[in-house]
């Protein structure tokens, strides 16, 4: 279904991103440059992961253009939206996907929980971004230095306890672990298990008949990342 703000935005960048007054219900208003894409709505999940890759590479070279944020642009989406990707991350507050991939309001459908895991209520976030956003790309992204990754690999390495809640968290990411090689060093093994976390995030997700479905179908793309702190990079997986 194409919503009235999609075939507006559609229009809008048709027009070759000039600045323009267009009427929104009664109020006219002038919507200039700075609030319209440069980039076009992606078609497919290829060009949404460019769009990442290259909103990812603007901020590594701390040149975010920050489009996506005035008022203007917050007055388009207020009917629906039309993200052009869904981002699975982790809560942790330095990973914030809008940031990292240098996009604004309305541009990403995100659902964040410690240790980028897929409980429950993310299959139902997802199930939604898919049924009705009609997203075509799914990230999962798990970052360097995760606490809910080192709490699972103190607690295998040395059976401490977290409180009930936090233990529910470990109990989703274990099994993920479980080929690691516990006797690496620390850094080398952290690495090691925050890209396996992802891998098993993914694979979980896959094992769900309908996502299978939907990828096997090529109807989503559905890739894991690694968000490495110290450079800003987000490292895609194969
Ligand atoms: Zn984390």
């Amino acid at each position: 279904m194409t919503s009235p703000l999609f075939s507006r935005r559609q229009w809008l960048l048709s027009a070759g991103y000039a600045s323009l007054g267009i009427a929104t219900g009664s109020t006219a208003e002038t919507i200039n440059s700075e609030v319209i894409d440069t980039e076009p709505y992606p078609s497919n999940a290829n060009e949404a992961l460019v769009r990442l890759k290259n909103g990812n590479q603007r901020f590594m070279d701390e040149q975010p253009r920050h489009t996506h944020e005035k008022s203007s642009w917050r007055s388009l989406l207020v009917e629906s939206q039309k993200p052009f990707a869904t981002v699975v991350g982790c809560s942790d507050s330095r990973v914030p996907p809008e940031l990292i991939f240098d996009v604004g309001f309305g541009d990403l459908f995100t659902i964040r929980l410690a240790g980028n895991i897929i409980a429950e209520d993310v299959i139902g976030s997802l199930q939604y971004a898919v049924a009705h956003l009609h997203t075509q790309l799914i990230v999962v992204m798990g970052h360097e230095g995760c606490g809910a990754v080192a709490a699972t690999i103190e607690e295998m390495l040395h059976k401490t306890k977290e409180p009930k809640h936090i233990e529910s968290l470990i109990k989703s990411i274990k099994p993920g672990l479980k080929k690691l090689d516990l006797k690496l060093e620390h850094d080398t093994l952290m690495h090691a298990a925050v890209e396996a976390n992802v891998r098993w995030s993914i694979r979980e997700l896959l094992a769900l008949p309908e996502a299978k479905l939907a990828v096997q179908e090529k109807r989503i793309t559905l890739i894991g990342a690694v968000y490495e702190l110290n450079t800003g990079r987000v490292r895609f997986l194969d």
